[in-house]
């Protein structure tokens, strides 16, 4: 067979020429901006050409200061295929993590969205490696004067550069993209993704056991592209001529759904958080949902009462798990065929079966494998095309195991093969030598009616080392009492599990990607504000 390269440029090539007329939709609040494959093949290559122009050479990095738009995508296309690497900045990290990822991948230039500019500004002078700032649609650009770049207009260069471009031969092996983890534990790390795992991880992600994606499909990404390449979506909708539908940044629950109902995409991804968000709404407001045929959800645990809420509205959501090492999909949790009632449930709400071109495996104490029962607990590691082997500029053998990457997730897998995670390494109770799995407590209080949103986490304990604080959010205008949370529990699981330390709290603190921050809640009990 011949070894043609799996690369970035090949799916841009076939989505944009043989699915030149599917659509990139991008949300404006009111209304849409609208255009075909075809034209974003030529604005990719206007904007390679253009980024050629101001001296991007090799693999330097380019990165993106973005929402999820029309513009974003051509980065998405234009920068790997022309050789360079893609660096999705996360606009929600805290300014002294942006410089640093920004100074350690060495970005060589950034494209700004026009609105985000008031968040760049006040780091761009520490942002040493950038010398080009491109800006795309309306915005202040006074407050990026005086940071000694060379600023641009995206239009404007796009309109001087030829509508076609010489796109380079490509190693498959190099790198196209990369993205730091969020720093949930310690410095965030840089992940580099090589043409190849893309192109890898899109097929698999397109596959029938997988979203089963195809041309007549509408994808809706809510899910940021600065957050592991938007799970992976854009890319795979592109090879599947699918048309993408972009948010931009109207991610609060009434313009999506409103972008919904005008636009009715068929898949569409978040994580859980803002499903909850949109499923409140739409119990409040009505709405109608039922173009989504799928709606993939992970990035942490999803909540069964979520699940149980949007099969009410006929839509279903499937769970996946992945990190941003992982491409990030890595599982999904669709039932067994054939299964119905308690038994698909029991697939649905874990984090799913391996993807194809995976392979999973539990690991307990001192390296051992351990058995796939369904009972035996210990660290999931993983391997495969799409799986990183490293971190950029930074080996961390700690993190794989004979080439294995150690997840720091903690779970089992059936002998069907269903992974369910009970915690990250760093967030397992341990009381008196047992293991209090916090995701599970969360699980149950939250499918308590009144019960909004809750996150459990380990509080040093003189007896037991460590014992449970549940932090609870609850429904506008329901009262409930730490007794009736307990009477709840108790019918659910072991006494001895029952947390006695309550906290009843505003919102329960996010991480910049929406996750609940476990680490300000241990802080907040540390300095005495959660009892
Ligand atoms: P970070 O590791 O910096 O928090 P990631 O987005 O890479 O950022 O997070 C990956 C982690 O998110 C996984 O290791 C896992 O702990 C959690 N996660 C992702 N999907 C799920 C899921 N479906 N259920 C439970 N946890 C999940």
């Amino acid at each position: 067979m011949q070894d043609f390269p799996l690369t970035i440029t090949s799916i841009m090539r076939f989505g944009t020429g043989v699915f030149g007329g599917s659509e990139v939709i991008t949300w404006t609040g009111d209304g849409t901006r609208r255009e075909t494959y075809a034209r974003l093949g030529e604005r990719a290559a206007r904007l390679a050409g253009a980024l050629r122009g101001l001296g991007v050479d090799g693999d330097q990095r380019v990165a993106t200061f973005m929402w999820n738009n029309a513009e974003h995508l051509e980065a998405y296309l234009a920068i790997p295929s022309m050789g360079a690497v893609l660096h999705t900045l996360n606009l929600r990290l805290f300014p002294d993590q942006l410089v640093y990822i920004a100074n350690h991948a060495e970005d060589r230039v950034v494209i700004v969205d026009g609105s985000l500019i008031p968040l760049l500004a006040p780091v761009l002078p520490q942002l040493k490696t950038i010398r080009d700032v491109i800006v795309v649609g309306e915005g202040d650009t006074g407050p990026l004067e005086g940071a000694g770049k060379v600023l641009h207009s995206y239009e404007e260069l796009l309109a001087a550069a030829p509508a076609e471009f010489d796109w380079p031969e490509i190693d498959e092996r190099a790198a196209a993209a990369m993205c730091y983890t969020s720093g949930t534990t310690g410095n965030p790390k840089g992940v580099v993704y090589s043409h190849r795992s893309a192109y890898l991880h899109s097929m698999s992600i397109a596959t029938g056991n997988a979203m089963g994606m195809n041309a007549s499909d509408r994808v809706l990404p809510v899910v940021p592209m600065f957050h592991a390449n938007a799970w992976g979506l854009p890319y795979a909708a592109i090879m599947a001529g699918a048309s993408l539908v972009m948010p931009d940044r109207f991610l609060q629950a009434e313009p999506l759904v409103r972008l919904i109902e005008a636009e009715r995409p068929t898949i569409a991804g978040a994580v859980p958080t803002i499903w909850a968000d949109v499923l409140r709404h739409t119990r409040e407001h009505g709405a109608d949902l039922s173009s989504l045929r799928l709606v993939p959800c992970g990035g942490s645990a999803v909540p069964e009462s979520l699940m149980r809420g949007f099969d009410d509205l006929g839509v279903t959501i499937v769970q996946a798990w992945g990190m941003t090492e992982t491409s990030p999909v890595a599982t999904m949790a669709h039932p067994p065929v054939g299964s119905g009632g308690e038994d698909a449930w029991r697939a649905r709400v874990s984090q799913g079966r391996v993807l194809a071109g995976l392979e999973m495996r539990i690991v307990g104490d001192g390296d051992v494998v351990l058995p796939h029962d369904g009972v035996s607990v210990g660290e999931v590691e993983i391997r495969g095309p799409w799986i990183t082997g490293a971190y950029h500029l930074d080996e961390d053998p700690s993190r794989f195991n004979d080439g294995w990457l150690r997840t720091g997730d903690v779970g089992t897998l059936s002998a069907d093969g269903y992974l369910i995670l009970t915690d990250r390494a760093k967030d397992v109770i341990k009381s008196g030598g047992e293991w209090i799995s916090s995701v599970e407590l969360e699980n149950h209080l939250m499918a308590h009616p009144d019960v909004l949103e809750a996150a459990v986490v380990g509080v040093p304990d003189e007896r037991w080392q460590e014992r449970p604080l549940a932090s609870v959010v609850v429904r506008d205008g329901a009262v409930l009492t730490a007794e009736e949370l307990r009477g709840f529990l108790g019918d659910r699981i072991p006494k001895w599990q029952l947390p006695e330390r309550w906290s009843f709290i505003e919102s329960v603190p996010k991480t910049s990607v929406g996750k609940f921050d476990k680490k300000v809640l241990r802080r907040r009990y540390a300095d005495g504000e959660l009892t």
